[in-house]
């Protein structure tokens, strides 16, 4: 019987989480947390239990955060909370219809339900001499220890892509005492994921704590002696030499496994707004999915931790027969140096942006409106701009742009 039509869920189901990262480790802790009593088994291709990814490209490359500082849950608490482990498991085939999954291992296991939570994996550069040593790319928990091995005083990182990885690596790598040049195709940094001003905010802010720039570079390749990486050599023929490299150029999700199943994909396994995929029994969350943003009206795929917990909460609830818990506008952090970054909702149809607080005193907000309606907001260091401005998203309460603009005026009163 499809949940739908049962309305309420079954707390004896088998439960199979395919992916024991943010999603699918968290997955599992709400059905616990809401009553589930059935079996629940967590597969993950990674050899580690489920942790935090974002502290890799800060804490951990410092040394301040390690494999087991990061852990979800203790150990313990899967043996006690009777959630079976398979990790180092790789699902490589769904049945949809016998309603199993299995492993490389040759097991299969039966589930009543599905959630797939396999995430994303770095985006690779097809260029020669990306298989030299020291050419890394930074995703999981030995990515970051064979980058931390690589960094230190007065050794040269080369960034390709300067995204949020990237910009956050280099922040650590200067922090070691290193030299980094970050390498971008675009004009400008964060490109794809931020608007100009903030852009600009991050370069300079990096370029006076020590950071080279290479905007609008094309890399032709990496050159390398005796199998390890000592240039990047860009498409015009000039070569900066480097001890190592780091691709930082985006994530694609893993999504083979349901799209073999049958499952839609574009750009992620198509789920609705309550984590569901086509098929009654299977769920999709994380980095994986190309969801619904409700005020937006699009579609689109996340790659955050408040998405993964988001779409988590969807699945367990809908399994453990659970009022779904209220949607949420997406948000995103940064750190880097003293810097704090939080962004919510996107700016999809702005028409304008409004600046407030004092840019050059690293303290500021870039909110982005569609006439009086706050679609998203960009701060820095100003978690007040950042709250009301998430309020403002979702209760799509009108502001008057002269307000906002004026700092001496609280954000309580801009939004009144
Ligand atoms: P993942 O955490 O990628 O987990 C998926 C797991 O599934 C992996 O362990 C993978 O090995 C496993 N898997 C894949 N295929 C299979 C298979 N066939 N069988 C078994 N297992 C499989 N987000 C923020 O909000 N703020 C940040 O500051 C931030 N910083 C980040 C910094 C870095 C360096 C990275 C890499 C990410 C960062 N993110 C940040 C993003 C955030 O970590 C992800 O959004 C989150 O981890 C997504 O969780 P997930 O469970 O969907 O995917």
């Amino acid at each position: 019987m499809a949940l739908s039509e049962a309305g309420t869920g079954d707390l004896n189901a088998r439960v199979v989480i395919v992916g024991a990262g943010h999603a699918g480790g968290s997955a599992a802790a709400f059905l616990r947390q809401y009553g589930h009593v059935g079996p629940i088994v967590l597969i993950g291709e990674e050899p580690l239990l489920p942790y935090q990814r974002p502290p890799l490209s800060k804490a951990w490359l410092k040394g301040e955060a390690d494999a087991d500082s990061l852990q979800l849950k203790p150990s313990s608490w899967y043996e006690e909370a009777g959630v079976s482990l398979r990790l180092g498991g790789v699902v490589v085939s769904i049945n949809r219809g016998a309603k199993t999954v299995s492993l490389a291992s040759g097991e299969t296991l039966p589930y009543d339900y599905l959630i797939l939570a396999t995430g994303a994996r770095a985006r690779a550069l097809p260029i020669p001499g990306a298989d030299l040593s020291g050419v890394l790319s930074l995703r999981t928990a030995a990515d970051a220890e064979a980058l931390k091995a690589a960094l230190g005083p007065g050794k040269r990182l080369a960034v390709i892509g300067g995204g949020y990885v990237g910009l956050e690596a280099a922040a650590s790598a200067r922090a070691l005492g290193g030299h980094v040049m970050i390498i971008e195709r675009e004009p400008r940094v964060l490109a794809r994921v931020a608007c100009e001003t903030l852009s600009t905010f991050f370069q300079d802010y990096h370029g006076a704590r020590g950071v080279a720039f290479e905007l609008d570079a094309g890399v032709a390749g990496f050159e390398g002696e005796n199998g390890h990486v000592t240039g990047v050599r860009f498409t015009d023929g000039r070569v900066v030499a480097c001890d190592v490299a780091l691709v930082g150029v985006g994530a694609i999700p893993n999504e083979e496994l349901a799209r073999d199943a049958g499952l839609e994909c574009a750009n992620g396994v198509v789920v609705d707004i309550e984590a569901r995929t086509a098929d009654p029994f299977v769920f999709a969350i994380g980095d994986l999915t190309h969801r619904p943003l409700p005020i937006y009206g699009r579609q689109f795929r996340l790659e955050s931790v408040p998405n993964a917990l988001e779409q988590a909460k969807q699945a367990a609830s809908a399994i453990a027969g659970k009022a779904m818990p209220p949607h949420e506008i997406p948000w995103f952090w940064s750190d880097q140096y003293d810097l704090k970054l939080q962004i919510a909702g996107l700016p999809f149809d702005a028409d304008r942006q409004v600046v407030r607080g004092d840019v050059a005193a690293a303290k500021f907000a870039v909110f982005h409106l569609k006439g009086d309606l706050v679609q998203a907001v960009e701060a820095v260091n100003a978690p007040p701009e950042f709250m009301a401005g998430k309020q403002l998203i979702a209760k799509r309460t009108p502001v008057s742009i002269e307000k906002l603009a004026d700092p001496t005026i609280s954000m309580k009163e801009v939004a009144a």
